[in-house]
């Protein structure tokens, strides 16, 4: 892999290249080295990238061909297994993902996940029979077919960048699209390294995978407003959302949005107080807290409040932010110097919106290099403040108080968002009861686990449009076409 010089390269049109705008660095979070450098795309790069994916779209048989994309997929999961130990040591590099989480959504199940887009395709009923009517009148028969949308533009964050990188990757290409991903400026590495492995060890077709990294967002917009690009998939912030959705506007493009979140974490009054807030303060540590689905608003019995929040700073208190490369790390660092600064920013807020630290609050003392903040948790604040509406993305929790279930459901509800949410009860008829009150996308009830290949995940209100994964997730990349033959 071309990364073992340091540097990185472009994927356009099946070559390898250097980017115009030349080089920018690449920074381990967890001790702010300079790993090396990524290729600097330019807006001339991204239009021969669009070109490419145009012309593999429009003059080649990839879109109709299911045997061979099933093949090259199932080549990629295989070729990037193969490296999986240099990705793993990479991921934790770039992204300061702790180790223990690239067995899972950070490396290893994304790349497994890949079986699951080639095996849709596989099955797929691409062609629906709806059989004889007389519509009008008319004798007809009629069929339903379904196929790519086209080019696919892709525009991903750093936070969990393998598992949103090839849950695009993966389905828009088993649907028999091509593509153009513009990955965050973070992490390009890890998504540049797909770039070499496609390039020298799959059958994939020049053009059908093009890969760009910058550090010039311009060129994310550039591929939602360009009229030769049919679909733009993003995954980011809600703000930038707002403006890809903005950009595609003037040509109509499909618009897949995965967004940002403020899950609430709802715990009944029948619920195991103690195990309930560990779970929720130990799963808003993982990588930092940088997670869309994390749930940071704690919603506990006003009657058990000051309980709630000393298990859940016990619990945080106990987790020490530090090296991403040990095995027994939950959370490492956020991604960059400008991610602590806004998240430290959070924090002061949350003491002028008159809250106070149950634990953290600011970096941790034993780590001079990195860009670490401490587990926080938020008491004494209602679910009105700021720090309760808006997302922080870091290793914080605020804890707000409920009189009852439908005022937890309320609460819950109360958000911009609608990306995810937990529920804990005794009582597994009336958790379940909640949880179908539940504005979001996924629930998790007394901590089951949503994340699967077959599973969709997405979110209501402003956390998005669509579904990534699952079938759902699959079908985003389709048109449909229905055809009405005259029978006679
Ligand atoms: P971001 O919105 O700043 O950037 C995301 C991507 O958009 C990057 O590749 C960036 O270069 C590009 N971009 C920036 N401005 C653009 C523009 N005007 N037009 C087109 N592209 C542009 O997000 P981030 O800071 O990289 O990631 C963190 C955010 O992502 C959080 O809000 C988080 O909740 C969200 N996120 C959501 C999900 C989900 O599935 N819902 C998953 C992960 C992250």
């Amino acid at each position: 892999m071309a990364l073992i010089d340091g540097t990185s390269r472009l994927l356009i049109d099946g070559k390898l290249t250097s980017g115009g705008a030349g080089g920018f660095a690449t920074v381990n979070p967890a001790t702010e080295e300079v790993l090396g450098e990524a290729a600097n795309a330019d807006a001339a790069d991204m239009d021969r990238a669009i070109d490419a994916a145009r012309r593999a779209f429009d003059d080649t048989d990839w879109s109709t061909n299911t045997e061979l994309r099933v093949r090259c997929i199932r080549q990629l999961r295989d070729v990037l297994r193969e490296h999986v130990e240099e990705l793993r040591e990479l991921t934790i590099a770039e992204v300061g993902a702790p180790r223990m989480l690239t067995a899972g959504a950070q490396l290893e199940g994304p790349i497994a996940d890949l079986g699951f887009a080639a095996d849709t395709a596989e099955s797929y009923e691409w062609t629906q029979d709806l059989g004889h009517a007389t519509p009008l009148g008319i004798p007809t028969r009629r069929s339903v077919v379904r196929e790519a949308v086209g080019v696919v533009g892709a525009i991903t964050p750093w936070n969990f960048p393998h598992q949103i990188n090839l849950a695009k990757l993966g389905p828009a290409l088993a649907a028999g699209n091509t593509i153009v991903l513009k990955p965050a400026p973070d992490t390009p590495w890890v998504a540049a390294v797909l770039g070499d492995l496609i390039a020298e060890h799959t059958d994939i077709p020049p053009g059908v995978v093009n890969i760009v990294t910058s550090t010039d967002h311009t060129l994310g917009a550039m591929l939602a407003g360009d009229p030769r690009v049919d679909m733009v998939s993003f995954t980011g912030s809600t703000a930038t959302g707002r403006s890809v959705m903005a950009d595609a506007a003037a040509t109509i493009k499909k618009v897949f949005l995965e967004l940002g979140g403020k899950s609430a974490f709802v715990v009944l009054d029948d619920a195991d107080l103690a195990g309930a807030c560990s779970v929720a303060g130990f799963s808003v540590c993982l990588h930092a807290g940088q997670g869309c689905a994390i749930t940071t608003r704690l919603v506990v019995p006003r009657a058990r409040y000051d309980e709630a929040v000393a298990i859940a700073a016990g619990t945080m208190g106990s987790i020490k932010p530090g090296d991403p490369t040990k095995p027994g790390t939950v959370c490492g660092p956020v991604i960059s110097a400008r991610q602590r600064d806004r998240v430290q920013s959070y924090l002061d807020l949350a003491l002028a919106e008159g809250g106070e630290f149950a634990c953290g609050g600011g970096r941790p003392a034993d780590q001079p290099a990195g860009f670490f903040i401490e587990p926080t948790v938020i008491a004494g604040l209602t679910n009105d403040a700021r720090v309760a509406r808006e997302e922080i993305f870091g290793p914080v929790l605020t804890v707000i108080a409920h009189d009852g279930d439908d005022d937890a459901v309320r609460i819950a509800n109360d958000s911009p968002y609608g990306l995810s949410a937990t529920v804990y009860g005794a009582d597994a008829d009336r958790a379940a009861r909640v949880a179908a009150r539940l504005r979001a996308g996924t629930v998790n009830v007394n901590g089951g686990v949503w994340y699967s290949a077959d599973m969709p995940f997405g979110g209501y209100k402003q956390s998005g449009n669509g579904r990534e994964m699952g079938v759902a997730g699959f079908e985003e990349y389709l048109e449909i076409k229905a055809i009405a033959t005259a029978a006679n």
